[in-house]
């Protein structure tokens, strides 16, 4: 028999997996081409062809004994020192190469980072919806999850809840700015009375909390919204950052983490985060990616195509009548269901329109699009959402 926590986490993970396969089926029978499948986080758009010849060009002028071999845990000391730079020149700090991990992912991260700080009954406080998956990262290590619900309608943080979530036993509280899956964006001000809500219970408690911010999105971010960046407004903050959404690279693995020198007990979570990510059998973050990535870290991401699929997405559902949050980051869309949620997200598949239950983010009652999709999809997906919006009476 295996281990009980893998069967509640296996189980917990099979809606997704539900989704693709139910995708697969329509799929066989109506052409994956008449699929409209807005499940995946996955970008439909190539990688930057800087990121490519990249690749090549370390492959071509680079000993093959480095670009294929180890090295220390916390990834190659030029990559994090251009990573560090890099920050450095964005947001005003003073990172070295002593605050930066490359780590295989967001995900890879996360877990390097709950691993150094949770015993078995530690708390990590999430803001709901959220990303399913910490759930799973914060049991890895033993850890409870306590969830606190966004601010009704706005979908934004209210600090003072996040705040009195903490107790004695609260390590962290991850937020995740721009927001999987809601699409929204915390502003300056909402981060600003956070960290100092979290200063304040910090002190009460006589302990530390810290912040994880989770910023796979960061630089998908429209209208030229500011996504702040949290260690200036928080010290005992830690951040996790991937190229997955920025550059296309979720199969890559490749990403890091930004573990501040000004946070409390700084050296034993350095030391702790390198041991981590080795044991936990990462060992380093993919090496050729690192060394293409460093060549990369001045490129722009293109959101412009993620833009207008933002903008055709939004004006299309909500002229059918569908309420949605308006999409500030990321690249998903959060949309009221019209009735019962699991009704409506089966009625939806009768239109072979591909919906995650916000059920799947600890919300009921709402469904996630995914818009990294050709924009032709969205096009070609409206007159099945117009059917599915007289279905459920709304429209004119
Ligand atoms: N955090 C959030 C909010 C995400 O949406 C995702 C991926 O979808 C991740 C973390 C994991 O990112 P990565 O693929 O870089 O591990």
């Amino acid at each position: 028999m295996i281990s009980e926590r893998m069967i509640a986490m296996t189980k917990s993970s099979s809606a997704i997996r539900a989704m693709f396969e139910e995708g697969m089926r329509l799929a066989a029978i109506h052409g994956s081409e008449n699929v409209f499948d807005f499940s995946l986080g996955n970008p439909n758009f190539p990688a930057p062809a800087a990121l490519n010849r990249a690749i090549a060009q370390v492959l071509e002028d680079t000993d093959p004994t480095v670009v294929h071999g180890y090295m220390p845990n916390a990834g190659f000391p030029a990559v994090r020192t251009a990573v560090a730079e890099n920050l450095n020149a964005r947001f005003g700090t003073a990172f070295t190469a002593e605050n930066i991990l490359m780590t295989v992912g967001a995900a890879g991260g996360l877990n390097v980072i709950l691993n150094v700080l949770l015993n078995p009954g530690d708390e990590v406080v999430v803001i709901a919806p959220y990303f399913l998956e910490y759930g799973n990262y914060i049991r890895n290590f033993g850890g409870v999850l306590r969830v606190v619900q966004a601010e009704e309608g706005t979908f934004q943080i209210d600090p003072a809840a996040v705040a009195a979530a903490c107790n004695e036993k609260t390590k962290a509280v991850i937020v995740n700015n721009p927001n999987n899956p809601t699409g929204v964006i915390y502003p300056a001000e909402t981060i600003r009375a956070l960290a100092e809500a979290l200063e304040a219970r910090q002190q009460e408690l006589g302990t530390s909390i810290y912040l994880l911010s989770d910023e796979p999105y960061r630089e998908l971010a429209y209208d030229g919204a500011d996504v702040p960046y949290i260690p200036c407004f928080y010290r005992n903050t830690i951040v996790g950052y991937s190229w997955s959404k920025s550059m296309s690279l979720p199969g890559e693995r490749i990403g890091y983490l930004v573990i501040p020198s000004e946070i409390d007990d700084y050296g034993l979570i350095w030391d702790a985060a390198c041991t981590s990510n080795r044991i936990l059998g990462f060992v380093n973050a993919p090496s050729l990616l690192q060394l293409a990535v460093a060549r990369c870290l001045n490129e722009k991401t293109d959101i412009s195509a993620y833009d207008r699929n933002r903008q055709a997405l939004y004006n299309g559902l909500t002229a059918l009548g569908f309420e949605c949050v308006y999409p500030r980051g990321a690249f998903y869309l959060w949309m009221k269901t019209p009735g019962d949620e699991k009704a409506f997200i089966e009625a939806a598949k009768r239109h072979c329109l591909l919906l995650v239950p916000g059920s799947s983010f600890a919300m009921p009652g709402y469904a996630r699009l995914a818009y990294c999709v050709s924009p032709d999809r969205i096009a070609r997906s409206m007159p099945a959402f117009a059917q599915l919006a007289r279905e459920f009476g709304l429209g004119k």
